[in-house]
């Protein structure tokens, strides 16, 4: 058992760190406040291949591990979730494509997410159907050598700037059980009848775009369906335990964040003529973030281990660490702004954007309350 990172590790968490501080630190309250999504640092962040940083090297991508792909996300979301979800989810749903797509799909749909030039999405949830996957009720029906798309998606990350999106759809209504009848199918964001409306006013996480998509009669090629026909859920939960896992990383990053922002302060800071950091009330809460950020780091990072290696026990590790990592990026960024008092209420600190930003984590990707319960059947042997 060997708990060190690699020199080529250590070495891509210093580069993506550095050009956080660089390109990003210096305009990420500004993205904010604006709920802008950030074209130009997308360019920045495609030259250093980390819009598609884990496609494979044949597609365009850097072929970094599930591990290296949470350092990314790690050091990003340190500095500015927000910016960090638009650079690491411009390819959100090409694992579909990289693990049941044809030559021809990862051909046409990868390399444009690495050289910048093309944006995706993930499209399940929809307003009747968030928690409940099988309550989609977008169709899919074939026409000829088409199929042709009705229905609303939900809250879809890069509604309004993707240029495709896998879609989970129905194509079986009458299958045999909950499970089966489902697929997932590539929708280009030009077809006729699709529209995207922009979702304003969030919390959290405001340079990333979320949208609500709309589908009337969208007429796509039969070779846009991805994987198998009908097995559209069981690819979507292998999806989901590598997505969960990097959703795990984005949590690291908010509480290290945190952390480092409030060690900060505490040193600088000075009441009752003495340094906040003299007081014992301070050391333990700094004590209790670097310790539990520390926690869902190796538990975050074992699940991407586990990606890589495959490690049979995968399902449970990525929801363990989505669910555990969620929760430690928001009771740690909750901390940091009482370190800082007053002033972690106001946006001139870090810390009041962090705190807003952590609260995504125990929501998308299946909330916290779905993850126990995923954890609960696997120890149970229950399946879904
Ligand atoms: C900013 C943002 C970006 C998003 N991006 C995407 C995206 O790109 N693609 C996409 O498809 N979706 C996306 N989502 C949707 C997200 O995945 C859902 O919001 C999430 O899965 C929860 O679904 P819901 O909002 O419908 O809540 P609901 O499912 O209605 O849940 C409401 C509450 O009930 C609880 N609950 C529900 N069922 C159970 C149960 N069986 N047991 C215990 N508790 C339960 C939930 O935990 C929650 O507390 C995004 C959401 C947001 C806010």
């Amino acid at each position: 058992m060997d708990f060190h990172l690699t020199e080529e590790q250590e070495a891509i968490r210093e580069e993506v760190r550095r050009f956080a501080e660089n390109e990003i630190a210096p305009v990420a309250s500004e993205y904010d406040e604006e709920e802008k999504y950030p074209h130009d640092i997308m360019q920045k962040a495609a030259k250093m291949g980390l819009t598609g940083a884990h496609f494979p090297v044949e597609y365009g991508g850097v072929g970094y591990s599930s591990l290296e792909n949470a350092l990314v996300t790690e050091e990003l979301f340190a500095v500015d979730p927000g910016i960090g979800l638009c650079i690491t989810s411009a390819g959100f749903g090409a694992e579909a494509i990289i693990n049941f797509g044809t030559e021809d799909q990862k051909e046409r749909f990868l390399p444009p997410i690495v050289e910048g030039e093309s944006v995706m999405g993930a499209a399940i949830s929809e307003p009747q159907a968030g928690s409940d996957v099988t309550s989609v009720r977008t169709q899919a029906e074939k026409d000829g050598d088409e199929w042709v798309l009705n229905g609303n998606k939900m809250w879809i990350t890069n509604g309004t700037v993707g240029d495709y999106f896998v879609v989970m759809c129905q194509t079986d209504p009458d299958a045999d059980d909950r499970y089966s009848g489902f697929s997932q199918i590539v929708v280009e964001s030009d077809r006729d009848g699709f529209s995207a409306d922009k979702i304003t006013g969030k919390m959290g996480i405001r340079a990333s775009d979320t949208a609500e998509l709309i589908l009337d009669d969208v007429r796509v090629p039969e070779e846009n369906l991805i994987g198998t026909e009908g097995m559209g859920f069981l690819q979507l939960m292998q999806f989901f335990d590598e997505t969960r896992t990097a959703v795990a990383a984005q949590g690291v990053g908010i509480a290290k964040g945190a952390c480092e922002r409030a060690l900060e302060y505490a040193k600088e800071r000075e009441q009752f003529g003495r340094s906040i950091s003299d007081f014992q009330a301070i050391q333990h809460k700094l004590a209790e973030m670097h310790t539990a950020t520390e926690a869902a780091r190796q538990l975050t990072y074992k699940s991407a281990w586990s990606v890589d290696n495959d490690e049979g026990q995968l399902t449970a590790l990525a929801s363990m660490a989505k669910e555990f990592a969620s929760d430690v990026a928001t009771d740690v960024a909750d901390e940091a702004v009482q370190i800082h008092g007053g002033a972690g209420f106001v946006n001139d600190h870090d810390v009041e954007r962090l705190y807003r930003d952590s609260k995504i984590t125990q929501i998308y990707e299946g909330t916290t309350e779905i993850q126990k319960t995923i954890i609960a059947r696997e120890l149970l042997g229950k399946g879904f």
